[in-house]
């Protein structure tokens, strides 16, 4: 048996019961065999079962009180993954799915993500079970500076700096500054995300969903394609779902599906930015649901379906597909439903959204497959640069973090392909993405000798 099924099988042994941390370390490992046979030094040094391991895992409670005057009791997790090429970088998600094979899953992932992005940036991941729908804002401050309380310890500028992901956005990463400062009486950048009045850069509440587009059309230029013309599906309404919509309608697309938890509209006229806006002041200030879209503008909404299951039943047309909202939210039956939709490129804007099942059948079909470590790398990257900002104690303007943060795309793009030739899988983006990711970590952590 060859090493790397040696360490699935250790992990299914030794980690069990956390079903997202295993799909990511086989989706993951399996891409890396073609290095073993080309790395032996790798094999030698053991990098291949130290590296599914976490540097650490914290995990606390967060007790808080709601508005009734009732004790609440959460979970809080940080899992610093790996920070063999930089401090732990990744972001922290509120929703009651949240448990430690979820946050050792998206840390794991975020180490090869954060490895392609170019920039000096370990892997790290946090968050609560703690669900933010429903709450008033005083009990989402009083959550935030609870879990704060224990988290500020454990992070800093050059140590862990922690952003938004799932049920954070600008409103709790403001709580969360706020309190870290007031413990620590020090301006540092612990966190990304933030307001741009106290240390947040331009275009990182864009980031993720641009960059997503940005990757997209990378690959389809490799086929002589443009975003120009394209119709796409996106599924969710959140802070990615949102940007990706804006980026796409800039480069002269249509956009008609959009969805949260409790269903899907599909707008065939196509959502354009006006109503786009709305979608905005809906989700990030009103907090509303999906289905007010509907009402508003007069199209279909399905309750409890999703967007791939839609577009399935509906039998949509749809060019290019944009997954933003939550893991295995495309299985194999719904990428058959993108496959009959005439669909020929993913580009995952949320964390692992495809199962395994899934992938195989956007490989079997040609698809351009943009695999979330690499087409939703934009969000961490620009993290990265609000901290080179912060560092430098200067702001740069829209357009220069826009041009460093396509650049950037540009970059991945080319990693991926260069890595998948290089070891024998020619415009394999998921094996490209993984072995490059994976390179220059296991060089870092080879380097560091046996810690
Ligand atoms: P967000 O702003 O909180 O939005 C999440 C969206 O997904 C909402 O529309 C939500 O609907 C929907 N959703 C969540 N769980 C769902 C479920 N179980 N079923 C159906 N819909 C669900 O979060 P986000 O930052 O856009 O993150 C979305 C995805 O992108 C996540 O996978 C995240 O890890 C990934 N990601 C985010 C960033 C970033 O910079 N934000 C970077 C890289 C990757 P409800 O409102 O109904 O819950």
């Amino acid at each position: 048996m060859s090493v790397i099924q040696d360490v699935i099988a250790m992990v299914h042994e030794k980690d069990a019961g956390q079903p997202e941390f295993h799909q990511a370390v086989k989706e993951v490992m399996t891409t890396l065999e073609p290095t073993v046979d080309k790395h032996p030094e790798f094999v030698k040094a053991k990098i291949y079962e130290r590296i599914v391991i976490p540097d650490r895992v914290i995990m606390f409670r967060v007790p808080w009180v709601d508005d009734d005057g009732d004790i609440q009791v959460n979970r809080g997790f940080r899992v610093q993954f790996n920070s063999a090429i930089g401090p732990y970088k990744g972001g922290l998600r509120l929703h009651p799915s949240v448990n430690l094979g979820i946050i050792k899953f998206l840390g794991f992932e975020q180490v090869f993500k954060n490895s392609l992005t170019t920039l000096p940036m370990g892997g790290g991941k946090g968050g609560s079970d703690f669900d933010p729908k429903g709450k008033s804002d005083m009990e989402v401050m009083r959550f935030c500076q609870s879990f704060m309380q224990e988290l500020y310890r454990h992070i800093g500028p050059d140590t862990d700096v922690p952003a938004g992901d799932i049920g954070v956005g600008g409103r709790e990463i403001g709580y969360l500054y706020g309190y870290y400062k007031k413990i620590v009486n020090a301006n540092h950048s612990v966190l990304t995300g933030k307001g741009l009045e106290y240390g947040g850069s331009l275009i990182r509440p864009e980031a993720t969903g641009y960059g997503a587009v940005y990757f997209a059309a990378e690959m389809l230029a490799t086929r002589g394609k443009e975003i120009k013309g394209t119709v796409s599906a996106v599924s969710a309404s959140g802070n990615v779902a949102q940007y990706t919509v804006e980026k796409l309608l800039q480069l002269g697309g249509k956009v008609i599906t959009l969805s949260d938890s409790n269903g899907t509209i599909v707008d065939e006229a196509g959502i354009d930015s006006s109503k786009l806006e709305y979608v905005l002041d809906l989700k990030n200030y009103r907090r509303g649901r999906i289905r007010e879209y509907a009402d508003k503008y007069k199209v279909p909404y399905y309750p409890n379906k999703c967007v791939w299951e839609v577009i399935g039943e509906q039998g949509l047309k749809v060019d290019l597909a944009f997954p933003s909202a939550h893991e295995n939210e495309i299985d194999g039956n719904e990428a058959q439903n993108l496959v009959k939709a005439g669909c020929y490129c993913v580009s995952e804007g949320a964390n692992m959204p495809s199962t395994l099942e899934a992938i195989n059948i956007y490989q079997e079909n040609n698809f351009l497959y943009g695999p979330a470590k690499a087409a939703n790398a934009g969000g961490v990257a620009t993290s990265g640069l609000e901290m080179s900002q912060n560092h430098m104690h200067l702001s740069w303007t829209r357009e220069e973090v826009d041009q460093r943060l396509h650049g950037i795309m540009q970059s991945i793009h080319r990693s991926c392909l260069e890595a998948a030739e290089a070891y024998g899988k020619k415009g394999d983006y998921l094996m490209g993405a993984n072995i490059a990711g994976f390179i220059k970590v296991a060089n870092a952590m080879l380097a560091y000798g046996v810690v």
